[in-house]
């Protein structure tokens, strides 16, 4: 008889926002009259600008007559998206990237989680923790990180880099030697973000130890501070130890529309094979071609027009941040993030875990957020608020935390 993965077996739990979203259901079927504001799972609530729908509603057209109609993709991504990105994302920052080093897919969240598969079975992964968990389950799915320890909530053959208050969020290189470094920049959850010159510590370090890191940049767009990369390619050496993700879904609305790409340069060779051939080769064996109206809609992205309107979206999220930042500290509470991106990680009061007040915010002031210990061992004690939410209720859940704390 043919036995499961038993790699999935070892996946403690559920994933923590199924989990928050049973507690929230549960409350809200005990208490049908709360009202209820969700600042928890990282999910925009903007509408597309006009400019990409207008280029949705321009390609579905094509679509619908013989002459421009569109089948299959290219597996990799079609050239006019592919072009414009190496030019406009990386050239025009001074970044040595070409167009066939990037390829198109349908989300970060896919890439991040299959990146791991070109790399040994045995590969030693270190992640930054706290961090998204996809990087840590998708390398369990695998067999890859040994045996899961209850009590810490770590897994063996992980190398943990605490980023908390104490290192001011930027993680230490490790003591053991890894092969994989996941970095994700600016940081979900705890909102914060790495200079060029701290990033470019971690550059050096790969090129010496020979080790990759993996650079999820999906919050790329949010990042305000000028020393603060927007690409770990405008970093001396990056060619040489580097793959970086990054998306529409947070610069553009396309959490539902879904589209994001990953580069690899050509200069990433381990043992003499290149990274680029094995991406390559499994993105066209697994993946058939991000739809052709999503690519169009991504060059609206690009257009002045475009640019103009999501700059204005960004600054609405931020506006956001900029409140429950202010709130949260004028009530007394210490908080983190929220410059250089869309989250904000707070301390819990002493004496609390992050699951207490996750329970004590919902049932106080019926706001939703996220327990940091869903992001690894070191977010116990913090509290993760998004900036993705609307702007009224966002500034009336502040007002309510902020009630709470002075009753
Ligand atoms: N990477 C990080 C760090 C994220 O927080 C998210 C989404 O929340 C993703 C990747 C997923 O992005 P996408 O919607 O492109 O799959």
């Amino acid at each position: 008889m043919v036995r499961l993965n038993e790699n999935y077996l070892k996946l403690p739990g559920s994933y923590l926002f199924s989990t928050i979203g049973k507690k929230v259901a549960a409350y809200t079927e005990e208490h049908p009259d709360a009202k209820v504001i969700r600042l928890g799972i990282g999910d925009v609530t903007q509408p597309l600008v006009p400019a990409i729908v207008r280029a949705l509603h321009e390609a579905v057209e094509e679509m619908g007559h013989a002459e421009t109609f569109h089948g299959y993709a290219p597996d990799l991504g079609y050239a006019f998206l592919r072009e414009t990105i190496a030019e406009k994302d990386y050239r025009a920052r001074g970044c040595d990237i070409a167009a066939d080093e990037i390829f198109i897919s349908d989300g970060a969240k896919s890439d991040c989680g299959n990146i791991q598969e070109i790399f040994s079975a045995d590969a030693r992964i270190a992640v930054c923790d706290p961090v998204y968990p996809v990087y840590v389950d998708s390398n369990v799915m695998a067999g890859r990180t040994g045996e899961y320890d209850e009590k810490t909530g770590t897994w063996s053959r992980v190398i943990y880099m605490p980023c908390t208050a104490e290192n001011g969020f930027v993680p230490r290189l490790p003591e053991e030697t890894p092969d994989l470094i996941y970095l994700c920049v600016p940081n979900n959850p705890t909102g914060t973000a790495l200079t060029r010159d701290q990033l470019a510590v971690w550059v050096d370090y790969a090129n010496s130890v020979g080790a990759v890191i993996l650079y999820d940049a999906a919050y790329e767009a949010y990042i305000a501070q000028d020393d603060v990369p927007h690409s770990i390619f405008e970093i001396p050496g990056a060619r040489t130890c580097a793959i970086e993700f990054r998306s529409f879904s947070k610069n553009a609305g396309f959490t539902g529309v879904r589209l994001g790409f990953t580069v690899v340069p050509k200069d990433l060779k381990r043992g003499g094979a290149a990274a680029h051939s094995l991406w390559a080769r499994r993105h066209g064996t697994k993946f058939n071609g991000a739809p052709y109206i999503v690519q169009k809609a991504a060059m609206a992205v690009y257009s002045e027009e475009g640019k103009a309107q999501l700059k204005d979206q960004v600054a609405y999220y931020m506006r956001n941040a900029k409140v429950i930042y202010d709130g949260l500290k004028e009530a007394g509470y210490e908080v983190y993030g929220g410059i250089n991106a869309p989250y904000i990680w707070l301390k819990v009061p002493d004496g609390m875990t992050s699951w207490d007040f996750f329970d004590y915010l919902l049932e106080k002031a019926h706001v939703v957020g996220t327990p940091g210990s869903g992001f690894g061992p070191s977010g116990e004690g913090y509290f993760r608020l998004t900036a993705f939410g609307n702007y009224e209720n966002t500034a009336e859940a502040i007002e309510r935390i902020r009630r709470l704390k002075k009753g």
